[in-house]
């Protein structure tokens, strides 16, 4: 069985190890040694990253209690150098240990139980039973904080599953031959197999950046070390630039503002969406009655400024509807002009399909439709040549 270095030293960074076995996988190989320094990705920690021999790593999991190195190629030697990347090492192990102190935290302050726990990228989580409101979640980062500054010592020891029923252990214990506990002096102890800083202070700052409600659970996402200290920074320039958007002097002010915005915004949404209830119905009557001038072939040509895509598409179905023979409308936004056109179905339908597949390329615009129904964008300047286009369908040339 491989020995497990980075239980005890997991500040190692090199080590030198025999190779026991190196068994090709597919394309690549797996290589067993006698010591590692390569944490096995597994129990909610990803894996070291680093090279043997020189060569990359590309993965490292527990098999059936060996541990396998997955290389792009055979390693020389019996004697390999294992190198790992110290620093993301470093960050897996406070993430970690940061994970067990807010777990703890939670469990002792309120009696919230950890659920499950995940280190990935860019956040580690935790997902709670229950949540936990604005004073909860300040207390319990004031304890975690508490404990990382105290720099209360970690030990990781084995013990077998008899043993371990006999201690004060928090949360499950998954059956396993041996049981790995891990204890912070006088704070907590946990059955984990991960990293851990050797002791509290190692974790550094530590931050909660996010939470949501997950399949019932509540999730917290966290940041411990040098990413909690990024986060924080970043979070300094969010706030200034929040007071900038909303020219409020203090984060209170701007808070506020954003609050009572968000609140108005379901107001004036329902206000917006009346008017332009009202816009549709007046604009489709104007035109309808612009279109009743023409007795023998109703139809119009119409340029509209500030209207929606979705709207002009409804104004136009609602002509049609209303028996015009023959619609086309332009909708104007900045120096981009949308167009749609319709003619009402008939026995013998003018060929605007063909018209339309000619004009959009023509006027470097994108667009396409049927002898019933095109449209399309084009620059605002192609709107007299769209109009030009339109003039034998508006006296009904060649319809039935
Ligand atoms: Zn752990």
């Amino acid at each position: 069985m491989t020995k497990h270095i980075f239980d005890d030293a997991p500040l190692q960074g090199g080590l030198l190890a025999h190779v026991q076995e190196c068994r090709p996988q597919g394309k690549e190989f797996c290589l067993i040694l006698d010591q590692t320094i390569f944490f096995p990705r597994g129990g909610g920690q990803k894996c070291d990253e680093g090279t043997i021999g020189g060569i990359p790593v590309l993965d490292v999991y527990e098999e059936e209690g060996e541990i396998c190195h997955i290389l792009p190629k055979a390693p020389e030697g019996d004697e390999v150098l294992c190198r790992i990347d110290l620093g993301t090492r470093l960050s897996h192990m406070q993430h970690h240990t940061a994970q067990h102190l807010i777990s703890a935290a939670a469990w002792q302050l309120f009696q919230n139980l950890t659920i499950i726990a995940r280190m990935e990228d860019p956040w580690g989580h935790i997902e709670f039973q229950r949540p936990m409101e604005d004073e909860e979640l300040l207390a319990l980062l004031r304890r975690v904080e508490e404990v990382v500054k105290a720099d209360l010592p970690i030990f990781c020891r084995y013990y077998t599953p008899e043993q371990a029923a006999q201690m004060d252990v928090r949360g499950k214990i998954t059956p396993h031959e041996r049981i790995r506990l891990v204890e912070v002096e006088g704070f907590d102890r946990n059955a984990c197999g991960g990293t851990h800083c050797p002791s509290t202070g190692l974790v550094g700052p530590v931050r909660f950046v996010g939470s949501k409600m997950v399949r019932g659970a509540y999730r917290l996402y966290f940041a411990a070390g040098q990413r909690a200290h990024d986060f924080a920074l970043e979070q300094d320039l969010r706030t200034l630039r929040l007071g900038k958007y909303t020219e409020e002097e203090s984060p209170e002010d701007c808070e506020k503002h954003i609050a009572d915005a968000l609140h108005r915004l379901p107001v004036l949404e329902e206000s917006v969406q009346k008017l332009r209830r009202q816009l549709l119905e007046q604009t489709a009557e104007n035109l309808f009655r612009k279109a009743s001038e023409q007795e023998a072939f109703p139809a119009v040509l119409q340029l509209l400024e500030g209207w929606d895509k979705k709207d002009g598409k409804a104004l136009c179905d609602d002509l049609i509807h209303r028996g015009v023979r023959f619609v086309a409308l332009g909708f104007a936004e900045g120096e981009s002009l949308g167009v749609i056109a319709a003619q009402k179905k008939s026995k013998k339908m003018m060929p605007l399909g063909r018209a339309l597949k000619e004009f959009f390329p023509a006027h470097e615009g994108k667009g396409g439709g049927s002898d019933a129904l095109g449209q399309g964008t084009v620059p605002l300047s192609a709107w007299d040549d769209f109009a030009a286009l339109c003039a034998p369908f508006l006296r009904g040339e060649g319809a039935e």
